[in-house]
């Protein structure tokens, strides 16, 4: 179950899988600096938001939450399955230095007190915890990802690096854009039958539209993460939908783009 908590003015949501394990957060737009389009709680780089206000968001969050934001790092999220383990090295790159990790929509880590962040508008993102090795992930988890399976290239990398097993793994899809409003061509369900498995079709069911589908990500996320180890009780899916609720957080559906974007972050202390 996901549940809303305010502090400080910001409004952020945690789940209760993860919550009594691993220090996390998904935000929301409200309780930051930025303004118009990026109102306000915006972590969007490189964008038209002065970067001061993305900083100072990251700052105001990480007070809220207890986080070491100046070790925080953000990678350059692609669309892709490439998965980089994020280590001491690493700390403040894409927040406060540049970033040299050009394309991971995952990263994982076993470093206490640096806090991984990924972003999402529409997109699920999935925070993932080895509670024996105290390991994180950030996945970003769209349809071009998930039909490439990054979950499971995530969970394999962190098995290699760091011994995960399934069993000990918790983990959170956080909001999204859900069945009702993610239309998709035959495309999109072509790729996930064809990369994951005939399995995911029935996760797509037609739309209106001729020759469109609704499709229902998050319900396909669940069965991949079933299908690595990881048990129904332990995974956490959020029904609430970012298109729907535009107002509380980025859509870019919604906005066609011209938005900032949310940010999950988890932390091993
Ligand atoms: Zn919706």
């Amino acid at each position: 179950m996901f549940v809303y908590k305010q502090k400080d003015g910001l409004e952020y949501l945690i789940s209760t899988v993860l919550e009594p394990h691993i220090k996390h957060c998904f935000t929301t737009r409200k309780g930051g600096v930025s303004e118009n389009k990026y109102a306000s709680l915006n972590f969007r780089f490189r964008c038209g938001d002065p970067i001061e206000n993305v900083r100072e968001n990251v700052k105001k969050i990480s007070e809220a939450c207890g986080f070491n934001g100046v070790n925080t790092v953000t990678a350059c999220q692609t669309h892709g399955s490439s998965v980089k383990t994020v280590t001491v090295d690493d700390c403040g790159k894409g927040v406060w230095k540049h970033s040299d990790i050009e394309d991971a929509d995952a990263i994982i880590t076993n470093v206490k007190k640096l806090p991984l962040m990924g972003f999402f508008a529409d997109c699920p993102l999935v925070l993932i915890y080895d509670m024996k090795n105290k390991a994180a992930a950030s996945v970003h988890c769209g349809w071009r990802s998930a039909s490439e399976d990054i979950i499971t290239k995530a969970l394999n990398e962190m098995k290699k690096i760091f011994n995960t097993d399934t069993a000990d793994v918790i983990a959170a899809v956080g909001p999204s854009i859900q069945r009702d409003c993610f239309e998709v061509g035959d495309d999109v369900k072509r790729a996930f039958s064809s990369n994951i498995g005939a399995w995911t079709e029935k996760y797509f069911t037609a739309a209106k539209n001729d020759g469109k589908y609704m499709c229902g990500l998050q319900s396909i996320l669940k069965v991949q993460m079933e299908q690595n180890g990881i048990k129904s009780v332990n995974t956490d899916i959020c029904e609430e939908c970012m298109v729907c609720s535009h107002e509380r957080f980025f859509s870019h559906r919604y906005t066609k783009g011209n938005r900032g974007v949310n940010a999950a972050i988890i932390q091993i202390d």
